[in-house]
């Protein structure tokens, strides 16, 4: 029986655990996947790091990642969106402007990428705390806690706990099973909280030079065709012979999945008419499309929402509400659905268990 099971190893799950073993909880971290991450994302080659998850922090005005950046010792620098900027209209027609995306705070990138802060977070952990490809089905209360039921490779395993933090979007909470089952009304509300991203898709275009800086360009355009709709260059500082472009896709997961074998070719056809003939043949073109990831997204994601949700805690009710808390970034009290937030909720669920528990070290501190 551990103190406290965290279902799932994002940046939540990973930074709970960070405060819960400073508090000195006896912890258990269980993630699906085969990795570490959730959706954060790492493309590695000889050069270095490129981000298919989220890129970008706002440190200025998000102090949890100011702070996380700063204890792990981690290099940030601003998106680099200086330059000619390209727009294509409905037509297909590219008009290139002086200038394009110009952000007050401007978005900003962790050297080595995001996967950087995720393993540092991760590597602060006990050995042996994490457990991956443990997919967590059901969930039961008993009088000393909680039993989870898990899928491995091996086979179904339980794990017991007094306390377990649900550490992933509220759409897949709303799809394990609970006993005693949770109302109607709290599955419909947990269903019903779009997990942020989740229905896009991203391609990274690597080159052998940033061959648009040589005509003055920054790399950025926005389109109104596709398939990608907004773009920016996503080459490494400091890295002179590989070079790189991304862009998000316009298109929805529908019409992705039903375009799937051609999408490599309509893209580098895209690049090709924005950035010219050079676009065209990438060393390298990776897709990778979250709305296929069955730990990120469910079907309603596939059409996410038009704007950023107003995200808030999503408590559980009793017999849940103390022995099994939503922990993911959708569950941010601030911040909710970015890394931030991600950072927010993890204090929050941590402070909860061991009143001040993520502001660190409590010699003294009992859990629960
Ligand atoms: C394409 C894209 C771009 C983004 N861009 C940005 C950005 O630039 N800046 C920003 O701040 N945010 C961005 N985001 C959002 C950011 O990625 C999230 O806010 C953050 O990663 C959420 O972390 P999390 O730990 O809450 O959830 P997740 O990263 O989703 O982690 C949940 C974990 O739970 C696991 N899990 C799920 N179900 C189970 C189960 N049944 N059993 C066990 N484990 C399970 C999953 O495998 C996963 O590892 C972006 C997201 C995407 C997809």
């Amino acid at each position: 029986m551990h103190d406290l099971i965290i279902v799932g190893a994002g940046l939540a799950g990973l930074t709970l655990a960070r405060h819960m073993a400073s508090a000195g909880a006896d912890i258990l971290v269980l993630e699906a996947r085969a990795r570490i991450g959730g959706r954060v994302l790492s493309h590695i080659t000889p050069h270095g790091t490129y981000d298919l998850g989220p890129a970008w922090i706002w440190p200025a005005m998000q102090p949890s990642i100011a702070a996380a950046i700063t204890t792990a010792g981690l290099a940030i620098d601003a998106q680099d969106d200086r330059g000619g900027f390209l727009f294509q209209d409905r037509t297909g027609a590219v008009q290139r402007l002086p200038h394009g995306f110009e952000q007050d705070p401007p978005s900003m990138r962790i050297a080595g990428g995001i996967g950087a802060l995720v393993r540092h977070t991760a590597n602060a952990l006990p050995p042996g705390t994490i457990r991956l490809g443990h997919t967590i089905t059901a969930l039961t209360a008993t009088p000393g806690g909680v039993t989870l039921d898990c899928m491995t490779e091996a086979g179904p395993a339980r794990f017991s706990a007094a306390r377990i933090a649900l550490a992933m979007p509220p759409r897949l909470i709303a799809a394990l099973g609970f006993t005693p089952a949770l109302p109607a009304a709290t599955r419909q509300h947990l269903a019903g909280i779009p997990t942020w991203m989740a229905g896009h898709a991203k391609a990274l275009a690597l080159y052998d030079d940033a061959f648009w800086r040589r005509t003055g360009l920054s790399g950025a355009a926005i389109s109104h065709v596709g398939p990608l709709a907004e773009l920016h260059d996503a080459s490494l500082p400091g890295v002179t012979d590989e070079a790189a472009i991304f862009g998000f896709f316009a298109w929805p997961a529908t019409m992705r999945a039903n375009r799937r074998a051609q999408l490599p070719a309509l893209v580098t056809a895209q690049l090709a008419t924005l950035f010219g003939p050079a676009a065209a043949t990438p060393r390298h073109l990776i897709i990778q499309d979250w709305a296929e990831e069955t730990f990120t997204a469910t079907q309603s994601d596939h059409t996410g929402p038009a704007q950023h949700p107003h995200y808030a805690p999503t408590p559980l009710p009793a017999p849940w509400h103390n022995i099994a808390l939503p922990c993911g970034s959708e569950s941010a009290p601030d911040f909710g659905g970015y890394l931030e937030g991600a950072l927010v909720a993890a204090a929050a669920v941590a402070d909860r268990f061991v009143p001040g528990a993520s502001g660190q070290v409590q010699a003294s501190a009992s859990f629960l």
